[in-house]
């Protein structure tokens, strides 16, 4: 844990889960023994968010996987910053690897998100990452730096930011990153934010990781000093798994 505040874990549903489903892992997470010392966050798909804050526990908090980029409006299909603080979501996941890449959102649309989010009080999940052919052609800081600079052109503070480095090539494909290559690129980014931004952000900013963190490598992961918590898509639809993963705190 290099960051300030708590160990952060979240888990990513993504367009998965039927009232059933996620009413069983509803249950599941309710049951579940979670460290006291860690910030718990899922993220259902919109359509159910209100039957999870419903029921779920207040131990865990809700995030949006998306939000829109300014007040709402015309704007078919989109769902507003102003109508997730109405549900009571805390956070929005932005900027991850499947909206840039399948959706087509690019680095400034997802500057200005984070930008109007936070001015609404909504926490942000910042995701940054490169593509496999990115990293062999020895690209990784350059991509991470360039989506980094993005963010911080916008963001009018980082106090309620939480950033997630999630290698594409390692999102859902069972391939995590080694602890040795995701430690290096935390502080790689740490420092980006120390020479770009300051001493003081760089040193409070959280910085998770993501991209198939599950039950079994979850544990070697959180002892590397820079890793401050995990992203987790496939491993969060599992409420014990994903509860072990939340209990790697170090
Ligand atoms: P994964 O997804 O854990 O299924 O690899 C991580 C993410 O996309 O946040």
């Amino acid at each position: 844990m290099a960051g300030s505040g708590k160990f952060f874990v979240g888990g990513n549903w993504k367009c998965n889960g039927t009232k059933d489903s996620i009413s069983k892992l509803v249950s599941d997470l309710n049951n579940a023994k979670l460290e006291a010392d860690v910030d718990v966050v899922v993220a259902p798909p919109f359509v159910y968010i209100d039957q999870v804050k419903n029921s779920l526990t207040d131990r865990i908090e809700i995030s949006a996987q998306n939000s829109w980029v300014g007040k709402g409006g015309a704007f078919t299909g989109e769902i507003s910053v102003e109508q997730l603080n109405d549900i009571g979501c805390k956070w929005v996941i932005l900027g991850h690897s499947e909206r840039r890449h399948i959706i087509g959102e690019d680095d400034q649309f997802i500057g200005k998100k984070a930008a109007y989010a936070l001015s609404q009080n909504l926490k942000v999940i910042a995701c940054i990452g490169e593509k496999l052919e990115e990293r062999e052609a020895g690209k990784t800081f350059d991509v991470c730096f360039q989506q980094m600079k993005a963010f911080a052109e916008h963001v009018p503070g980082w106090d309620d930011v939480v950033i997630a480095y999630e290698p594409v090539w390692a999102i859902g494909t069972g391939k995590v990153a080694t602890p040795q290559q995701a430690q290096e690129v935390h502080v790689a980014v740490r420092d980006w934010l120390k020479k770009n931004v300051s001493e003081e952000v760089a040193s409070k900013t959280r910085i998770i990781y993501g991209g198939s963190v599950n039950g079994s490598n979850c544990a070697e992961l959180a002892k590397q000093e820079d890793i401050d918590g995990f992203l987790v898509g496939g491993a969060s639809l599992k409420g014990p798994e994903f509860a072990t993963i939340v209990n790697s705190v170090t």
